[in-house]
């Protein structure tokens, strides 16, 4: 290849029958799927990868230390990766969300969601006037200069911050990262509007890039099925499901979260919201303890919101993390009278839905009750899942209606 620049020389050669997975246009190349790698290249940048029989199946940036050892920019074809190549990418991923990012009543918005965008590893989140990034894969570190220029003309914004997490990095081999890439710094609270709601969260302190934006849908379907119901919101972070319920025509809402920083935001965004203290509480307590605590003091609520941490970082994980979540479904069944609605999640990847069906099937029997599933909940539109990359699939719901 006598016009080929060498960077592109550099070629991972996998072993007979692994190119399947690629043929079918899943991104990741595995560390075991590799017989050899030619040129030595270097971390994040761009090799060829051939089958066995040397035929180019596309390119990919290549992760030294990462059992993740490649992920796929192109299929099949020698389209240079270079500064241009990402602008188009990060224009289509912007395209696809065009009407929610026009969507005054939702400023609020992923706008790049890693593989199911074709840009393996990174984040990109809007928060009204701030993009927030993860770069959580050495592909993207090494482009991310020209990724937050193209950014910056692609999504008008006064700043561009930086949350990559640091567990995720350090597989990569990469450096903790955080901080302001372009622009204005963020001020420590940061409103957004997710129809007519209001929500101040921190984008340098927050959880993930500062809110649970996957959950707006399933805000939404509580908002529906509040009316004049009695809601006790578990897990509640800074209020979201709550603020929901309260706007749909809850009765009252009780919000439970361990963390005391999470709860003062939980105050702010209730009060942003023109909620009165009559409406609402916000205690701090371990969720398992206090609905113990509420089965003793024979509490009821109409509908009940469990949307707790990942238990389950890995499957190894899995069997402990279904205990934990089959307990807090079944003391909270406890606490729901006839026609009680039971809304619950898991975000664990390694749970998928049929085992999560099963648990939440098993804690309803074991509390002695009945009911059925009136509706199946998954993570928001903008946080889409890519045909041939069914692990972006990650967050599950269900809401339960006991008899
Ligand atoms: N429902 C929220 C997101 C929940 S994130 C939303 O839609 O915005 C999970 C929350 O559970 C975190 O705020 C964390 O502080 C809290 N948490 C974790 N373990 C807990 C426990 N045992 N008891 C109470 N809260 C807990």
């Amino acid at each position: 290849m006598p016009n080929c620049p060498v960077e592109l020389m550099k070629t991972l050669h996998l072993n007979k029958g692994r190119e399947s997975s690629l043929l079918r246009r899943h991104p990741w190349v595995f560390s075991g799927a590799i017989e050899r790698v030619s040129g030595n290249p270097g971390s994040g940048e761009t090799v060829r990868v051939v089958d066995a029989g040397g035929k180019l199946l596309g390119l990919a940036a290549y992760s030294p230390s990462s059992q993740i050892r490649a992920r796929m920019w192109t299929f099949g074809t020698e389209q240079a990766i270079d500064s241009g190549f990402f602008h188009d990418r990060l224009q289509m991923a912007v395209a696809r969300r065009q009407s929610m990012l026009n969507d005054p009543q939702r400023t609020g918005c992923r706008v790049v969601y890693g593989e199911s965008d074709d840009l393996p590893g990174l984040i990109v989140d809007r928060y009204g006037d701030f993009l927030v990034c993860q770069f959580l894969f050495a592909g993207v570190e090494k482009w991310k200069a020209e990724i937050v220029e193209h950014l910056r003309e692609l999504v008008p914004c006064k700043g561009i911050y930086e949350r990559s997490e640091a567990a995720v990095r350090a597989r990569e081999g990469l450096e903790p990262a955080q901080g302001l890439l372009w622009g204005e710094l963020p001020p420590e609270l940061v409103e957004i509007n997710e129809q007519g709601r209001l929500y101040v969260l921190s984008i340098a302190h927050g959880h993930k890039t500062g809110f649970y934006l996957d959950q707006y849908d399933n805000r939404e379907r509580v908002r529906q099925l509040s009316q004049g119901r009695s809601v006790l919101n578990c897990f509640c972070y800074t209020g979201g499901f709550g603020i929901a319920a309260l706007q749909g025509g809850a009765s009252h809402v009780e919000n439970i979260d361990s963390s005391g920083p999470s709860l003062e935001l939980a105050q702010e965004n209730f009060r942003r919201n023109g909620f009165t203290p009559s409406q609402f509480t916000l205690t701090n307590a371990n969720v398992f303890e206090i609905l113990r605590e509420f089965k003793q003091a024979q509490r009821h609520f109409d509908l009940i919101v469990l949307d707790p941490p990942k238990f389950a970082e890995t499957k190894a994980q899995f069997k402990r993390a279904a205990r934990a979540y089959k307990d807090v479904a079944l003391q909270a069944a406890a606490l729901l009278g006839p026609g009680g609605l039971l809304v619950t999640f898991s975000c664990s990847g390694a749970i998928d839905l049929p085992l999560f069906q099963k648990i939440t099937a098993d804690a309803v029997l074991d509390a002695g009750r009945q009911g059925q599933i009136q509706y199946y909940l998954h993570q928001a539109a903008d946080h889409p899942v890519g045909l041939p990359f069914p692990e972006s699939l990650y967050l599950k719901g269900l809401v339960c209606r006991l008899d």
